[in-house]
């Protein structure tokens, strides 16, 4: 009697038990990436073959082709399989390379500016010398004195942003009590921007367009608009589509020499300057992605499919290095390590580098045209539903300190199971926040599992999108990290029995703001 009893308990037990057992974790696994990732880890010289080698990857570029080609190699190299560069998206601004930027005042007295183009403007006639004309603009109306004295002119243009003191550190970490908040955290926003002025941000903005009609109207030589923080110069696009007339040539200098020259005009004291700016438009009419692969070996799941991605294009000041080589080297790296491991996954385990993202998510959201979602009827494509979860880095160089669950509160007791042989890493936080701004937001406006690590910031905010994100904002040691934790996320997410839950699917709300948005 006692042991039918036993048994029958163990019957009564065992859906409980398969429950809680559900994520198998192969630590044996989870030690050798750690070792392949910790012990020999090719971070570095993929860290310098994709910035100070590959150089800036604006979209579109030459550089870009270069960036392209280089991690096409590299994957090769790295004995990834099916590597290819594809098509993802048209590009409606086309083909823009900077060749020749110099800058400099030459009265009241001489001195030379570190600056960049605003990408997809025009060039100098040759270098160009004269007098800078201040266009102090608060309104349209404001305009009006300017008209016929522009013609030929250096202009700079008006800023309201002045330099403020910043008691913050330059870079920092999360502290704990900072991450015992986002794992509290009961509300999907991310809290950020909440003293931010949406209205005077679109009537800033409208003011600007008003402005350049103008200037362009009236045949001005060169802009110069202030830009970026602490002597950066920002990097930045204009609004140009491909077969419009080439923009007027514009620079962003550092809010310091921009507000040098400014001071200056305002007490009337002449500022002359000499600049030679040339650049290349040119066709460059698509936009594309880096894709690679190790296949599934699962007689059932091999088609299905396990993503790890990042966007390679960048601007075009430094070398996009925290943003975002290092995501594209982490998830390279990761699988380097699976590959290096003679790893069989059950399913497909892809890597795509994105192009594009920067101007819109081009390349990410090309792929989910391609394979997943219509984009015109919105029916799911064959591959929709082989699709087995996908991870985005491209927060910086910062750590992984846990992962954002995009609301997705079914992935959270898998995600807790995965995350257990990192909290000696300090990464264990769970947030049901949504975090935004890039590619794998594609995926999860299409319904499909799609997640991003929460990292530490280090210098991100003051460094990206500028010309100091180079190779020196790369902090090794997190990089190493981060392709450790992507290689096992992406292997359990390859390995376990049934695919990555999606959000359950709810009635569309009438007035669906909060709604995906394709
Ligand atoms: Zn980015």
């Amino acid at each position: 009697m006692k042991k039918i009893s036993a048994s029958v308990l163990f019957l009564f037990m065992l859906p409980l038990w398969l429950m809680s057992q559900s994520e198998n974790i192969d630590l044996g696994m989870i030690y050798k990436i750690k070792q392949e990732g910790l012990k020999n880890s090719k971070i570095e010289e993929l860290a310098f073959g994709l910035t100070d080698f590959v150089g800036p990857r604006l979209t579109g570029s030459t550089g870009n082709t270069r960036g392209n080609e280089w991690a096409k190699k590299k994957m090769e190299e790295l004995g990834f399989q099916n590597v290819r560069i594809e098509a993802a998206k048209n590009f409606n601004r086309g083909g823009w390379d900077n060749l020749k930027t110099y800058a400099a005042m030459t009265a009241p007295y001489y001195v030379n500016f570190a600056c960049n183009p605003v990408a997809w403007t025009g060039s100098t006639n040759g270098m160009i010398k004269g007098e800078v004309m201040l266009l102090d603009v608060k309104a349209e109306g404001d305009l009006e004195k300017y008209k016929g004295k522009l013609s030929g002119k250096i202009v700079l243009m008006p800023s309201a942003s002045t330099n403020e003191v910043n008691y913050e550190p330059l870079a920092s970490r999360y502290t704990d009590a900072q991450l015992k908040d986002l794992s509290m955290a009961s509300s999907s926003s991310q809290g950020r921007r909440q003293n931010f002025d949406f209205a005077a941000m679109m009537t800033q903005r409208a003011l600007r367009i008003k402005i350049s009609e103008f200037l362009k109207t009236e045949g001005a030589a060169l802009i110069l608009n202030s830009s970026g923080t602490y002597n950066i110069p920002g990097s930045n696009g204009a609004n140009y589509k491909t077969g419009d007339k080439e923009p007027i040539a514009s620079l962003n200098l550092p809010i310091e020499d921009h507000g040098r020259i400014d001071r200056l005009l305002r007490h009337n004291i002449p500022v002359e300057m000499e600049v030679d700016i040339q650049n290349k438009f040119f066709d460059s009419p698509t936009v594309y992605n880096v894709i690679g692969e190790i296949p599934g070996t699962d007689k059932l799941l091999k088609n299905e499919v396990v993503m790890l991605g990042a966007h390679i294009d960048s601007w075009h000041g430094g070398t996009g290095a925290a943003d975002n080589a290092s995501g594209c080297i982490v998830m390279m790296e990761a699988l380097r390590i699976l590959k290096n491991l003679d790893v069989a996954p059950r399913r497909t385990i892809r890597i795509a580098l994105w192009g594009g993202e920067e101007q819109g998510f081009y390349g990410s959201t090309g792929y989910v045209d391609k394979y997943l979602v219509d984009p015109q009827t919105k029916a799911h494509k064959p591959d929709y539903d082989k699709f087995a979860g996908y991870f985005n880095m491209d927060n910086g160089s910062g750590k992984y300190r846990g992962i954002y669950l995009q609301e997705n509160e079914l992935m959270r007791p898998i995600f807790e199971e995965w995350l257990k042989p990192f909290a000696d890493m300090g990464c264990s936080t769970i947030t049901i926040r949504n975090t935004s701004g890039t590619d794998h937001l594609t995926f999860d406006r299409a319904g499909l599992p799609g997640f991003q690590f929460i990292q530490d910031e280090i210098e991100y905010g003051r460094t990206y999108h500028t010309t100091m994100d180079t190779y020196e904002r790369l902090v090794m040691a997190d990089l190493k990290q981060n392709a450790v934790i992507t290689a096992s996320f992406v292997y359990n997410a390859a390995m376990r029995n049934v695919k990555l839950p999606e959000k359950p699917a709810m009635k569309p709300r009438q007035n669906s703001e909060q709604g995906p948005r394709m």
